[in-house]
């Protein structure tokens, strides 16, 4: 195949779009990959449909290897299976919701678990049949509330969904392997690196979850690994270990002090450690001695609101991610000044326990490491005032804990004694032990060996495919441009002829025969136009490698230059296409 560009239907930006926020999105567009339709929803150009079509390939050769089956369910979806699961309700406004002619509703489908579970349960009965894996490769619909950064979060995207099928959870634990096996061939092949990371699993039901995250600066997963052990999580699934109780018996009693001015932890600790009568004897004042309270409100699926106060060591924050994993399906929303007004016992920047709890309509959590017996400075619920030496169990108790604190480079790591390190990644994979969830929502059940019926277990296995193209943009991209793998590239080969007249364009000819022949793809840019224009959109398009037909050709050669590296190599051109094929064949 040859694509030339002076008909290739193409055509190149100068200019980055104003709404690109990342690389690869500015890219993508600027390379006439894709064009934006609607917020988050994109059309794919030649040349994107191009890598769109070989990640697909590589994805369903995987999967076909491993023994998984391909179906296709439709988008457009009834109503009644995700009742029977809560998620019409439970997905909140995600849900592309639509109504038939007759007022019957629909959805647009965010992932298939139901579909799947009742075409098995039409089917099958028997042990006998099990296990089963199934895939499809199709285009999921979910309203997100920030679609970003182009295809890598689009509200219509495509996603292959497996699902896996067995008698027992030891028959699970294989499927799940399998899945993470061809997970691993895949990403492989796709050029991508990437981490596999703990995930949280509380919201599907399910016990055991992991997520491939490919690392990139941009990415909106935050995850850490362990200097030491294997531990590695995604920052949402990340749970510290407890603080002990400890002996509260020499802490003074509680008392109330004038702190004016002091409505953040700052200006709070240093007026503590100004003030010689609140000196402490071992060390100074510090952030840490501070009990910050966060008040948020939560809006469950069925359209109800609560009011949470979150308790944290005043040097962190609330990690408004892991919040909302935390609490999910519940949406949280933030405290505005309306809801203050409703609450009139909570004062503004000194809020404490006393005006918190279940008596005041407030579910008050704490941080895990605000253990019994430990003291703190915290808000006085009165303007400029504050309580230090409040101690917990004995001063106050909380309705319970949440581990929602932000996590830090060099945290202690939950699982041995290293330290943590904080990366962000871009979830391209997400492998799901479900357990039996939907298949006793929907009632899934097989006979077993002795005759009774027994429920199934399943798995479910997401790669973001349309995702996966940004994502490997993402990684391999340079100043100049797209920098695609051998093993997605749209076309093995950019052929640039530059001059005036015909000599280095019947040359082009002449390789790109031989090397169509070969099977290679060719992108040939016979445009006229100057030589650096044409240098520039062959490293904005990114094909692995370049071949130049121009100057060289008095001295009988051509020039490749390899687009990762920027390598120069004058070949002979009697020798180009054997090089080339050679070259592509060696991926
Ligand atoms: P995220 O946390 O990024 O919203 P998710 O956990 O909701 O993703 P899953 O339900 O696990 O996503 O879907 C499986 C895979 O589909 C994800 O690992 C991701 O690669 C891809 N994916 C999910 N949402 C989108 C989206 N809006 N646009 C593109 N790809 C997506
Ligand atoms: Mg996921």
């Amino acid at each position: 195949m040859a694509l030339r560009m002076s008909t290739l239907f193409l055509r190149t930006l100068r200019e980055d779009p104003s709404d690109a926020e990342v690389p690869s999105h500015r890219l993508l567009v600027r390379g006439g990959y894709v064009r934006r339709a609607a917020p988050g929803i994109f059309s794919w150009l030649p040349l994107g449909w191009l890598v769109y079509r070989n990640v697909e390939r590589i994805v369903r050769e995987e999967m076909d290897r491993a023994g998984f089956q391909e179906v296709h369910f439709p988008a457009l979806l009834p109503r009644e299976p995700y009742e029977a699961t809560s998620r019409w309700t439970e997905y909140g406004d995600t849900l592309f919701r639509l109504r038939d002619r007759r007022n019957a509703d629909y959805l647009l489908g965010p992932t298939h678990e139901e579909l799947f579970t009742l075409l098995v349960k039409d089917l099958y009965s028997s042990y006998r049949d099990l296990p089963l894996s199934l895939y499809q490769i199709q285009t999921k619909y979910r309203d997100e509330a920030r679609p970003r950064a182009g295809v890598l979060r689009g509200r219509e995207f495509v996603m292959k969904d497996s699902y896996s099928f067995d008698i027992d959870d030891a028959g699970l634990d294989r499927s799940y392997e399998a899945h993470r096996a061809a997970y691993l061939r895949t990403f492989d092949r796709l050029g991508l690196s990437y981490e596999i990371v703990d995930a949280m699993s509380g919201a599907m039901g399910g016990s055991a979850s992991e997520e491939f995250l490919a690392p990139t600066p941009v990415g909106e997963d935050s995850f850490v690994r362990c200097t030491t052990c294997g531990y590695a999580a995604n920052a949402e699934a990340v749970q510290i270990a407890p603080a002990k109780p400890v002996d509260a018996t020499a802490v003074p009693a509680a008392h109330v002090e004038d702190t004016p001015d002091t409505p953040t932890i700052a200006t709070l600790v240093d007026l503590l450690n100004s003030r010689e009568d609140l000196a402490r004897d071992d060390r100074p004042w510090a952030a840490a001695d501070t009990l910050k309270n966060v008040v948020v409100t939560l809006r469950h699926p069925d359209g109800t609101t609560e009011s949470l106060a979150v308790g944290v060591p005043g040097d962190r924050d609330v990690d408004l991610k892991r919040l909302e994993a935390a609490v999910t399906p519940a949406e949280v929303e933030p405290f505005t000044d309306d809801d203050f007004a409703a609450r009139p016992q909570l004062a503004k920047g000194y809020i404490g326990p006393g005006a918190l709890g279940a008596e005041h309509g407030i579910r008050f959590l704490l941080d895990p490491r605000i253990s019994d017996g430990t003291r703190w400075v915290t808000g006085a619920d009165v303007h400029g005032r504050h309580v230090v030496d409040l101690v917990v169990g004995r001063d106050f108790t909380a309705d319970g804990t949440i581990d929602v604190a932000d996590i830090r480079d060099g945290d202690p790591c939950p699982s041995c004694d290293g330290t943590l390190t904080l990366a962000r990644g871009i979830e391209i994979g997400h492998i799901f032990k479900l357990g039996r969830r939907y298949a006793e929502a929907l009632d899934l059940t097989v006979q077993d060996e002795a005759g009774g019926q027994i429920t199934v277990t399943m798995g479910s296995y997401g790669i973001g495919v349309t995702r996966a193209v940004a994502a490997i943009a993402e990684q391999t991209h340079d100043d100049a441009g797209l920098c695609w793998p051998r093993s997605v590239t749209p076309v093995d080969i950019h052929v640039v002829a530059t001059g005036k007249d015909d000599t280095p364009f019947d040359a082009a000819e002449a390789v790109i025969g031989e090397l169509e022949d070969a099977g290679l793809s060719v992108l040939y840019d016979d445009r006229r136009v100057s030589a650096g224009v044409k240098f520039n959109d062959a490293d904005l398009l990114g094909a692995p490698t370049i071949v130049v037909l121009g100057r060289g050709l008095q001295r009988g050669v051509a020039e490749i230059k390899d687009r990762a590296t920027g390598d120069r190599t004058d070949i002979d051109l009697a020798e180009v296409a054997t090089y080339l094929t050679d070259l592509v064949r060696a991926g």
